[in-house]
């Protein structure tokens, strides 16, 4: 009979598995607090790892979990994007399927192709804010105002531009369709009055803001 290599989930699944049999089979529960919980148990699998300050960037309440999810992906530089599957030895051209100029990384796309730049900048200038082109999570962590709100709906809006650009990279990719900038922004407003309209917190916001939405 033939074996298969097990996959990655598997493998990784059999590492929990056997980390947590220690726990058990050493007592460590009975020992640290009496009976198992999934919380301590989570704590106890995640003790290894390092804290991280782009928590409040990503799982930003004004953000809908769709944008949360990809803007995730792409601070840990998980997007599939060609640089990526390249190494994956998945496709072989890398240039940028939106500008072709140069080549398609989380950098590039986030946002140093000419494309995303425009997207950028239509927002910086309608918001009257300044969001560079690199660093970004760092940029808004730094970002003093004196309306928490104001700066969540800053960080939802970078995190909808970064979830629309990479929908409109997509369809690029496989339609081979391409929106006008100012168009793609339409839908990053959109996008931020949906969800404020359904946290009900479109009348705390006001001035500019409120009128952009
Ligand atoms: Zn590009």
């Amino acid at each position: 009979m033939e074996l298969c290599c097990p996959g990655w989930s598997w493998r990784k699944l059999c590492a929990v598995k056997d980390k947590l049999k220690q726990g058990y089979c050493g007592d460590w529960w009975l020992t640290h607090g009496g009976i198992y919980i999934i919380k301590a148990g989570y704590t106890w699998l995640g003790t290894s790892h390092n804290n991280v300050n782009w928590n409040p960037f990503v799982w930003n309440r004004l953000s809908p979990p769709k944008h949360c999810f990809i803007g995730w992906l792409v601070v840990h530089g998980r997007l599939l994007i060609r640089d990526r599957l390249h190494k994956m030895h998945i496709c072989e051209d890398i240039a940028c399927c939106i500008c072709g100029n140069q080549d398609e990384s989380h950098a590039h796309l986030f946002f140093e192709c000419a494309y995303s730049r425009e997207c950028l900048s239509l927002i910086n200038a309608s918001l009257k804010i300044n969001v560079p082109t690199g660093n970004v999570v760092q940029w808004w962590l730094k970002l003093r105002m004196r309306s928490i709100l104001r700066k969540q709906m800053i960080g939802a809006v970078i995190q909808a531009l970064v979830y629309r650009l990479w929908d409109m990279h997509n369809k690029c990719r496989v339609e081979g369709v391409l929106m006008r900038p100012s168009n793609l922004i339409l839908l990053v407003q959109q996008d931020i009055r949906l969800r404020l309209q359904g946290l009900n917190s479109c009348r705390k916001i006001s001035g500019l803001y409120k009128a952009w939405i």
